[in-house]
């Protein structure tokens, strides 16, 4: 048994505060929905907790502004059920009702769902020393490399890791050129979801641009009328309660049949929530088709280094951008 410290937060300013005093042996807990398991797994081995999932005013949702803000400390169940977010932004209510269980999303937050760490079983099932891992234990070598990686990214891919980044609402976040807003004990900051998500490079355990200490405040979003033509797509080996093969979120800004502009992120196929850029380009100006979506969704593909038991990804993920493109410029997609 080892002994924790528990703190509950007040203010951000004594969260940030807790956590300089505990000198890196702290972690911040919101829902606890990922943070829990990880330290039954091993994984992570805080001495001290720092709960903020009471901090005033951290789950507050305004739709109202010029743009979308989301507290860190709203759950994902309040946010998935905002009407005006269901109606307007499909794509972000259905990245998270697509997401977990009720139950977790009872529990966790928005702001916990952009910081919980990778799926891959390597990373997950090896912390008694069974299987290295460059994202666990920096230096020690991947065995999903190589090993059963049917699970495992496609995109976003180096030598020293492979692991899928997990999460649905990112993807969403990341089509929807989502701003993290940031505060340490050097004051506030925001940075663009591009930036935040950090690809593994030589450096796998470095996943997040935040500097030790730092806690998510919220989380905005420029409003856009391609929020109302938009989907969140998931394709997964068993339909609720399972993490994305693949996943794609949309939002189109249509003229007639003619894109005016797309855009599209992935998830399931890449180690961060994945930006499909050369998609957004080759369907600007364009008539859709689905032909059309197909060969654009392909191009996003082009730079994919499969493994022995993944290939089927690039197929599979190409065709869920399609399909995602075909449903967003539909525009119906909307629950009541
Ligand atoms: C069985 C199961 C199935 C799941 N399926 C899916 C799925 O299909 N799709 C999906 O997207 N997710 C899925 N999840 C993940 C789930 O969505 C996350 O566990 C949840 O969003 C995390 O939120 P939380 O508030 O509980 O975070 P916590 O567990 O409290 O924290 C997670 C991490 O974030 C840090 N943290 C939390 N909040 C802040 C903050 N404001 N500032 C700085 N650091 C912070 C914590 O220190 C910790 O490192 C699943 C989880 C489980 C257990």
């Amino acid at each position: 048994m080892r002994p924790v410290r528990y703190i509950r937060a007040r203010t951000v300013l004594e969260a940030v505060d807790a956590f300089a005093q505990a000198r890196g042996n702290a972690r911040y807990i919101a829902g606890g929905t990922t943070l829990y398991d990880l330290m039954k797994l091993g994984i992570e081995r805080p001495t001290c907790l720092i709960d903020i999932a009471t901090l005033e005013g951290a789950d507050r949702i305004d739709t109202e502004g010029d743009r979308l803000f989301f507290g860190a400390g709203a759950l994902m169940a309040d946010v998935a059920e905002t009407r005006s977010i269901v109606r307007d932004y499909p794509l972000l209510a259905q990245s998270l009702w697509k997401a977990a269980s009720q139950q977790l999303r009872n529990m966790a937050t928005v702001g916990g769902n952009l910081l919980q760490r990778t799926r891959c079983p390597y990373f997950r099932n090896g912390a008694a020393g069974v299987y290295p891992c460059n994202k666990r234990d920096p230096g020690s070598g991947c065995a999903a490399i190589g090993g059963l990686d049917r699970s495992q990214a496609v995109l976003g891919v180096s030598d020293a890791c492979n692991a899928v980044s997990p999460g649905d609402w990112p993807v969403a976040l990341t089509a929807m050129n989502a701003r993290i807003e940031l505060v340490g004990l050097d004051g506030a900051r925001t940075v663009s979801i591009d930036d935040f998500y950090q690809l593994p490079g030589s450096t796998p355990h470095i996943e997040f641009a935040m500097a030790p200490g730092e806690i998510v405040t919220g989380i905005t979003i420029p409003k856009t009328d391609a929020g109302r033509r938009s989907t969140y797509h998931k394709i997964r080996d068993r339909e609720s309660y399972a993490f994305a093969l693949a996943s794609a979120a949309v939002a189109l800004s249509m003229d007639g049949d003619e894109v005016r502009q797309a855009h599209v992120a992935l998830g399931g196929v890449a180690t961060r929530p994945w930006r499909a850029s050369e998609t957004e380009a080759l369907l600007q100006g364009q008539t859709l088709t689905y032909e059309r979506a197909l060969d654009a969704a392909r191009a996003s593909f082009n730079g994919a280094r499969p493994g022995a038991h993944n290939k089927f990804k690039i197929e599979l993920g190409a065709r869920t951008v399609a399909d995602a493109i075909m449903i967003a410029a539909r525009g119906t997609n909307h629950v009541a």
